[in-house]
């Protein structure tokens, strides 16, 4: 039936609409807000993809998977298939279903975007991940014949697992060391359950391990064992231990009880799980107006957060306008559908706090935008005499984080720029042979499906060297 559909008849198929938990309600829950797509609706919007020969859309997929081929699956009705083209080439597909910025890579150079709105791909893959997650019960590509090789990946994010995957499908016996009790990195403590449910991270992860993937939690390389140690113990090593060090603003206040950088408010709410009642849970102050500063998509997730815990006024502090946010257009349209409060060209000058310790409000600047600054996006000047406050319980800087030197200054011998990011060659070797890196620590904070094309990379890489050190007996 797909198959008899002409390009006319393609182009007249309008895009599919993702259906959303309403707002009024999932301003006070933490279920997932996008619903996933019905089965007719995803095999309609399969219908779209114009089957390209020049396929644009792999080109713009940092681990390049085969996207005609899987929507052309979908379109047939044939799901298990989309399935498994899918997972040849993404160890994580229904996490980077909900989370990838896919309008700033498939779906920005996707031919259909020409005449009309690009393919949903996100959507369509999330879709498959889904349907295999409920009809195949965890099936996984078997891996090839053990090689006898020790690989170990430092930090369980998605490049550290991506790289664990694709290196213990090619049969190498793969140790991940990771920090945190539980493994998932920015996706378990960052990214809030209802925009990614533990679960799926769970579900993913468990296809690792079933994969043969050891993961040892609790182990902080540079603390419990060095890197020179995994060195000895391990034939090639990958590095992907994100850049979770907060920025802070360096004002006046910020010791006061109250204000969270947006790494420790999101981390108690995730991976604490602070929003649950009942034993077990870590504590988080439920402020009645709470201010969040920044305008990324760290600080969508702590604003909506901090409104699901209840604030009244949960509030966004950002010093250039809405068309310079960093933030995804959809998370914000979600917080503003949510309720949250956008209070633009606003620069923080101080944090004011009570007798005994509380933060009690903020001194706040108008700004206006002056010329273009090296970012290209125009520099907000402030405005003289403007000077106002603001009253809030809890305040959320989430202007940013850094590279984390705890790791990279216990080993003198690999290289880090002036930022102390690790750098790396264009396979991801470091300056240190054998030992590979890549994601955020490389990069500075990016995105998820970019530090999965790190870890592929550098499977890639770190099977060529295995190869040579085979080779060379
Ligand atoms: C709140 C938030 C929301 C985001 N939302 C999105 C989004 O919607 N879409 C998107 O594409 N990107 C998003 N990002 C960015 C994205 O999550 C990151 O770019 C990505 O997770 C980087 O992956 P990584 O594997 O390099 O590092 P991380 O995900 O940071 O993982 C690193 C892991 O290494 C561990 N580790 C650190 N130091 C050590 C050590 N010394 N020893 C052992 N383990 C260590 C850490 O505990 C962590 O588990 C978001 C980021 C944040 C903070
Ligand atoms: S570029 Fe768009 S229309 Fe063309 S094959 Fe890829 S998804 Fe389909």
């Amino acid at each position: 039936m797909a198959n008899k559909l002409t390009p006319k008849d393609r182009l007249a198929i309008e895009r599919v609409h993702m259906p959303e938990q309403d707002s009024s309600q999932r301003a006070a829950n933490f279920s997932e807000v996008n619903l996933g797509l019905a089965e007719a609706a995803a095999i309609r919007e399969a219908q779209r993809c114009l089957q390209c020969k020049n396929r644009k859309c792999v080109e713009g997929c940092p681990v390049r998977v085969d996207i005609p081929e899987f929507i052309a699956k979908v379109a047939q009705g044939d799901f298990a298939g989309a399935a498994e083209i899918l997972q040849r080439r993404n160890v994580l597909p229904a996490v980077c279903g909900r989370v990838c910025p896919q309008e700033t890579q498939c779906e920005l150079v996707c031919v259909r975007g020409l005449k009309g709105s690009p393919v949903a791909i996100g959507h369509l893959e999330r879709f498959v991940a889904d349907w295999a997650m409920t009809h195949q019960n965890g099936q996984i590509i078997a891996p090839a014949a053990a090689t006898g090789f020790k690989v170990a990946v430092v930090g369980a994010g998605p490049g550290g697992l991506t790289c664990a995957g694709e290196l213990a499908r090619l049969g190498h016996q793969v140790t991940v060391f990771e920090a945190l009790h539980d493994p998932g990195g920015v996706l378990r403590y960052g990214i809030p359950e209802f925009r990614l449910p533990k679960r799926i991270v769970d579900y993913e992860v468990g296809n690792l391990v079933k994969l043969g993937v050891n993961i040892q939690c609790n182990v902080v390389v540079g603390k419990t064992i060095t890197l020179e140690q995994i060195r000895r113990q391990f034939d090639a090593c990958f590095v992907a231990n994100g850049a979770g060090l907060p920025v802070f603003l360096k004002i006046s206040g910020e010791d006061y009880n109250g204000v969270y950088s947006a790494n420790e408010f999101l981390t108690r709410v995730n991976l604490m799980a602070a929003w649950k009642e009942g034993p077990g849970r870590t504590p988080i102050i439920r402020g009645r107006n709470v201010v969040v500063i920044g305008g990324g998509n760290v600080a969508m997730d702590a604003v909506r957060t901090a409104r699901r815990l209840g604030a009244q006024h949960a509030m966004i502090f950002y010093r250039r306008t809405e068309a310079e946010m960093p933030a995804r257009v959809e998370e914000i349209k979600h917080a503003k559908q949510e309720g949250v409060e956008f209070h633009l060209l606003e620069s923080p000058l101080e944090i004011f706090g009570s007798d005994d310790g509380w933060v009690s409000g903020m001194k706040f600047q108008r700004m206006q935008l002056g010329e273009p600054d090296a970012s290209g996006r125009r520099r907000p000047v402030p405005i003289p005499g403007s000077e106002h406050t603001v009253e809030c319980d809890v305040v959320v800087v989430a202007v940013g984080a850094q590279a984390n030197p705890l790791l990279t200054g216990s080993a003198p011998d690999l290289e880090v720029n002036k930022w102390g990011y690790i750098e790396v060659g264009p396979d991801g070797a470091t300056s240190i042979p054998g030992i590979y890196a890549g994601g955020d620590i490389v990069r500075g904070s990016a995105t998820v499906i970019l530090a999965m094309g790190d870890g592929k990379t550098a499977a890639e890489a770190i099977d060529g060297y295995l190869r040579k050190l085979r080779d060379k007996g």
